[in-house]
């Protein structure tokens, strides 16, 4: 092999890590997307950086020597304010790495270009090349987890602001005189609406005395509450936590109603665990306030959506920067490198073949080309109906296919619950329902990043 075949872009790889407060993420990104590898591992605590730095290293040289393909740069997201061009860390509230010069220090080490990023821009940014936002010229992304931070991205550029600054969504008022946030401000978003400010909340209403489910679910320690745990508890119909969290969607639908007024982008796309887990309650107040507008616009749009990348957007975003940072724009037209998708047959017995493997239930294809069965995913079959409910979406639609395809045997039909057609939406991937064998020859032929679920019998 020669040194240009080896370069060639097709088969580069970026190495990038998601640096958070509790974790840190590794990941290995080939230039459509797929991660073939990842590392994971707990953020050292304490106020040195050096801990923090080895980790990150450890991260990297795991998912390095995983790789088959050349790696070309390295691309890093960190909880704070960075300075991109210098590769400075300016401050991070909640970890030991201000004044650190991480971009010189891994290239260095690694002997790679290294681009650098704000976690919650890139966030943005992954958004707009692979998630719920890939079709829109500018998107808004609010991340709501232990603080809300945002990114906002216009024809495929971060605005990072004139001092690095800019989509610090959290840290707008939205209560004059409100409650202490965490940058000393008062009565920021983050200090309303955030997770720990929803912690916060219910712990207040507890030692006021109220009652909630949450008790007995946490046998009575509410130090950390899990968003499954709020599901359940609205699930539940708990009065307190329905108040707690009816009251942090309407600060973040009155965050989005101000988001429009200023930047007017075309979507704002909202993640972060509690907002994922309790979308059903979340999403329909937050677009009443939305909706309620009054402020004429010339055009329709405006829309809100759900992250679609989930914890993979920070990662993702950060292989988007660094296909930028070294001249391999993954926004430039006419260069949407597609996942290798398995080419998918027909046996004549009703069964699905992938390659040489056999699906005799069926299976599901995801937007990163793996197939599984459908086996461990059963769909409840009655009167040659197939009931698609949200759990069966998750799974197959992991990682924000454009297209969906929904293939059922003839004489079956497919019938997604008003719940699961929702999820969609809310995430723009579109759907096509077919018979079993037209929706694996338009899986086979499509051109798009897509996702499929085949049942066959
Ligand atoms: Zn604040």
């Amino acid at each position: 092999m020669n040194g240009e075949s080896r370069l060639s872009k097709a088969n580069r790889a970026y190495a990038v890590v998601d640096v958070g407060g509790t974790k840190i993420q590794a990941a290995l990104v080939d230039r459509s997307g797929v991660v073939a590898a990842r590392n994971k591992q707990p953020t050292p605590r304490g106020v040195e950086p050096e801990p923090i730095l080895a980790a990150i290293e450890d991260a990297l040289t795991d998912v390095l020597r995983q790789s088959r393909e050349p790696v070309v740069a390295i691309g890093i997201g960190v909880p704070g304010v960075v300075d991109p061009p210098r590769g400075l860390i300016v401050g991070t509230p909640n970890m030991g790495l201000s004044d650190c010069p991480i971009g010189a220090r891994l290239e260095k080490r690694f002997d790679l270009p290294v681009a650098l990023g704000n976690d919650c821009n890139l966030g943005a940014l992954g958004e707009k090349w692979l998630g719920s936002a890939r079709g829109a010229n500018s998107v808004m992304s609010i991340l709501v987890g232990t603080g809300i931070g945002g990114g906002f991205v216009q024809k495929s550029r971060l605005w990072r602001g004139a001092r690095e600054v800019a989509s610090e969504i959290g840290h707008i008022v939205m209560q004059i005189g409100g409650p202490t946030c965490g940058c000393g401000n008062r009565g920021c978003l983050e200090a309303l609406a955030s997770r720990s400010a929803i912690e916060r909340q219910l712990r207040e209403a507890v030692a006021a005395g109220r009652s909630t489910i949450l008790t007995d679910l946490l046998a009575g320690d509410l130090n950390v509450i899990r968003s499954s745990v709020l599901r359940q508890a609205l699930e539940l119909k708990d009065a307190v936590v329905a108040e707690v969290i009816d009251r942090a969607a309407e600060v973040l639908g009155h965050a989005c109603l101000t988001v429009r007024h200023l930047l007017d982008p075309e979507v704002i796309v909202l993640g972060g665990g509690v907002i994922e887990a309790c979308s059903a309650h979340f999403m329909p107040i937050i677009q009443r306030i939305v909706e309620s507008d009054r402020l004429p616009a010339a055009r329709d749009g405006g829309h809100v959506l759900i992250s679609s990348l989930g914890d993979d957007a920070v990662v993702l975003g950060a292989a988007a920067l660094a296909r930028i940072h070294v001249g391999d724009d993954p926004f430039k037209s006419g260069d949407a490198a597609l996942p290798a998708y398995p080419k998918i047959t027909l046996a004549g017995s009703g069964e699905l073949k992938v390659g040489e493997k056999t699906y005799p239930k069926g299976l599901y294809v995801t937007v990163s080309a793996k197939a599984k069965s459908l086996k461990e995913h059963p769909i409840a079959e009655s009167d040659g109906r197939l009931r698609i409910e949200t759990e069966h979406l998750v799974k197959p639609c992991r990682g924000g296919p454009e297209l969906l395809f929904l293939g059922a045997a003839r004489g079956q039909q497919w019938q997604l619950s008003d719940a699961a057609a929702e999820y969609l939406r809310q995430r723009a991937i579109g759907w096509q329902v077919l018979p079993t064998d037209e929706a694996v020859k338009a899986f086979n032929q499509s051109t798009l990043r897509r996702a499929a679920i085949f049942y066959a019998c």
